[in-house]
């Protein structure tokens, strides 16, 4: 991610993003692979309702824990 400000994921939202779905395809993707998506506040029930129904969601945290998530792991690194 960059230090841009993250806009909603949702289709056509241009919202500031609020919220960062992590989610994973087993058919696509390793296990340990997190892809993300962003969520404004009205669009973030939605999005992870979505990414639930095909069972490939795996958590929903505010942007702000996300980015903490990341500057504590390897990806520190980057910065
Ligand atoms: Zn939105």
């Amino acid at each position: 991610m960059t230090d841009e400000t993250p806009i909603c994921s949702a289709k056509g939202c241009r919202a500031a993003a609020v919220w960062v779905l992590a989610w994973n395809n087993p058919k696509l993707h390793t296990p340990e692979r997190r892809k993300t998506w962003l969520a404004c506040e009205e669009h973030r029930e939605h999005l992870s309702q979505f990414l639930g129904l095909r069972g490939f969601l795996k958590d929903v945290v505010t942007l702000a824990e996300w980015r903490q998530r990341e500057q504590g792991s390897d990806s520190a690194a980057d910065r």
